[in-house]
């Protein structure tokens, strides 16, 4: 049995938590802040309850990956997954198509709205089916690597071809219509990276994920998986210490002996697991004099994912009333979604974004906050994190006045209805997580970083491992958990 620490107690730190207590280690568990969950969690404003950060999930039907890690967790009694059924409303400037969530569904609607595209979107059935369920076992932490080598033998070659392969060019081969490989993009998204830099096996994973699995929800929201994490951490005699920050990870002999902490204590510990994230732990906690020069040179070719503002609105009204009848809709100008995405890399103002109805498709969340819309779009996190608190904001006004005129735009009546509005900003997403530039996806994964990825997550000190987003290929709930529970299952 083990003594281990785990710092921040996200959804990765809370999971790995969990699953070094079923395996009989001795954990505490530290969060710098006086709530668990990071991002995962809700608010109240008046009388609505907004969730930041649960939209979509994949793999949460029966057998499926992450319903399997929640089984694994001893939550499958209490943490229900819904599936979305509808899929995604896209909207490409003026046009509107309703992405069905169902793959057979979604690859005929497809042949009945691009007609001149049917052997295109024939081929790349054929060819996403052959690959895709090869690599997603690889992926899938449930198979061994007995099982999932033998198949991946063959497709090694293609696999490291895809990795570095952009989605661009991979779509560009089966599709000549612009705004047919914008919808196809859809799933992957989320990640903000642009096609021509997104890796085709991320985008396949995505794909495969989201529309041949399914996409889900989870009853309740994001808060509702952080306070059944919390209870059965605690339940199996974990010591949570909130308002706890790591500040130093004591090293002897290239071994972490204890962790001093923001109270002055030192806790000692024969394991670490890192549910904050990756430069924090090198920089500050570790430091970078234990890590080799190739170490942090790879380091530094690493960019932090993503950033957003998040728009929580509170309305009189249900959504479905105002048009918005689905559980999720994505907004772009146009079908240049990488053009989008480079605008908004440099700027402040989003201009693609999604809209979550969460009470379309959860009735619960009505029942616990009103009917709430949210809106988040892609942002240039520097500039947030630049500005004096006076311009903040003005700011925060003058981007929630336009996020919410782009929104009007498409679901007119939607102002009238408005009783409360909150916008989160990147500087409220880094100072509750302390992720550099309040990034969500951990690490940016594009085309070619994998090997790079994988290399940074590996840690000098052989005892500390990571066990968060930021070393996952492709960030988020499920992979976040699935961070934590590998690095719980590698403590010995
Ligand atoms: C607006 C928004 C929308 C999103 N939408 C989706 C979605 O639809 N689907 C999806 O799958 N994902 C989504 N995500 C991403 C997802 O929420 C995150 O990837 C995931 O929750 C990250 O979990 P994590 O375990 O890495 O930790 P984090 O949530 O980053 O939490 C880290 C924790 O560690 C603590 N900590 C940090 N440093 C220290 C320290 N030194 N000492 C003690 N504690 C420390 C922090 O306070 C925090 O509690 C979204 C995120 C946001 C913000």
């Amino acid at each position: 049995m083990a003594n281990v620490v785990v710092i921040g107690a996200g959804l990765g730190g809370l999971a790995s938590g969990v699953r070094l207590l079923q395996r009989g280690h001795c954990v505490t568990l530290l969060e710098k802040e006086p709530r668990v969950g990071g991002y995962a969690v809700s608010f109240r404003r008046q009388k609505f309850t907004f969730d930041l950060a649960l939209h979509v999930v994949p793999a949460g039907g029966p057998g499926q990956e992450f319903a399997a890690m929640i089984e694994t967790l001893g939550l499958s009694d209490s943490v229900r997954f819904i599936r979305l059924r509808q899929g995604f409303r896209v909207h490409l400037g003026d046009s509107l198509f309703q992405m069905p969530g169902d793959y057979d569904t979604l690859l005929e609607s497809l042949t009945l709205e691009f007609p001149a595209e049917e052997k295109g979107i024939r081929l790349f059935r054929h060819d996403l089916e052959k690959y895709a369920t090869v690599y997603a076992r690889l992926f899938d932490h449930r198979v061994s690597g007995y099982r999932s080598i033998p198949p991946f033998i063959p497709k090694i070659p293609a696999f490291l071809q895809h990795s570095m392969l952009p989605t661009r060019t991979y779509l560009q081969r089966f599709f000549h219509d612009e705004r047919l490989m914008a919808i196809l993009f859809q799933p992957a998204v989320f990640m903000g990276i642009p096609m021509r830099d997104f890796p085709t096996v991320n985008f396949m994973m995505m794909f495969f994920l989201l529309m041949k699995n399914g996409m889900y929800t989870i009853a309740g929201g994001g808060q509702k998986l952080t306070d059944c994490l919390r209870e059965r951490f605690l339940q199996l005699g974990g010591t949570l210490l909130t308002n706890t920050a790591a500040k130093r990870i004591i090293i002897e002999r290239k071994k972490a002996v204890a962790v001093r902490v923001s109270d002055g204590r030192q806790l000692p510990c024969d394991a670490i697991i890192g549910g904050n994230n990756l430069p924090d732990m090198v920089n500050n906690l570790i430091g970078q004099a234990s890590f080799t020069a190739g170490y942090r040179r790879n380091l530094e070719t690493l960019k932090p994912s993503i950033s957003v503002v998040a728009l929580n609105l509170g309305l009189d009204c249900s959504p479905k009333k105002l048009g918005m009848d689905c559980h999720i809709a994505m907004v772009f100008p146009d079908a240049d979604i990488d053009g989008c995405f480079d605008k908004q890399t440099s700027r402040i103002e989003p201009l693609g974004f999604s809209i979550t109805a969460p009470g379309n498709s959860d009735p619960e969340c009505i029942a616990q906050g009103g009917h709430t819309l949210s809106l988040i779009g892609g942002t240039a996190p520097e500039m947030w994190l630049a500005v004096d608190e006076a311009q903040y904001h003005r700011e925060k006004e003058r981007i929630s006045r336009e996020l919410l005129a782009m929104a009007a735009a498409r679901y007119p009546g939607l102002r009238e209805h408005i009783v409360i509005s909150d916008l989160a900003t990147p500087r409220t997403m880094a100072r509750y997580t302390g992720n550099p530039l309040g990034a969500i996806m951990g690490l940016n994964c594009t085309a070619g970083t994998h090997r790079h990825i994988l290399k940074a997550a590996k840690m000098p000190v052989t005892n500390v491992l990571m066990g968060s987003a930021w070393t996952n290929r492709l960030g988020g709930f499920m992979q976040s958990v699935k961070s934590g529970i590998l690095a719980a299952e590698r403590i010995q």
